[in-house]
């Protein structure tokens, strides 16, 4: 998707912080992190929120949270650390670009919103 603004970070357009990256997913550190570690995790195929993955291209949903426990391990937060997803506005979608973020390095709890 050319109007992609996670497209753009994968295709080096628009420059990340990148912290990891395979064939098919990206990770890099958010851009206003909302914790000490705050990474976003993305496929690499525009997939535009959770509520479009389907049985065709789950795998790659399975494939990031693989990615996810290998992030977690490789920064040291691996006992303690959030996963989300916002999918449509409504639930603070900005980018309409499946992504997980991963969270950790402080108090959790106080994250919940
Ligand atoms: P959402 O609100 O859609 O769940 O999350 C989008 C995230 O993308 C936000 O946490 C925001 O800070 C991050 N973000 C937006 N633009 C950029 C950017 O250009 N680079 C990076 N690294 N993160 C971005
Ligand atoms: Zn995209």
């Amino acid at each position: 998707m050319s109007d992609c603004l996670f497209c753009k970070i994968i295709s080096g357009e628009i420059p990340s912080d990148k912290v990891y990256e395979d064939d098919t997913v990206l990770a890099f550190r958010d851009i206003e992190p909302q914790a000490p570690v705050h990474v976003l995790v993305i496929p690499k195929v525009h997939i535009p929120a959770a509520n479009a993955v389907t049985a065709e291209n789950s795998a790659v949903v399975a494939h990031i949270f693989e990615v996810i426990a290998k992030i977690a391990a490789d920064l040291g937060v691996q006992d303690g650390f959030r996963v989300i997803t916002n999918c449509g506005a409504s639930a603070g979608q900005t980018v309409h670009h499946l992504h997980f973020h991963l969270l950790a390095g402080k108090d959790m709890q106080a994250l919940l919103a």
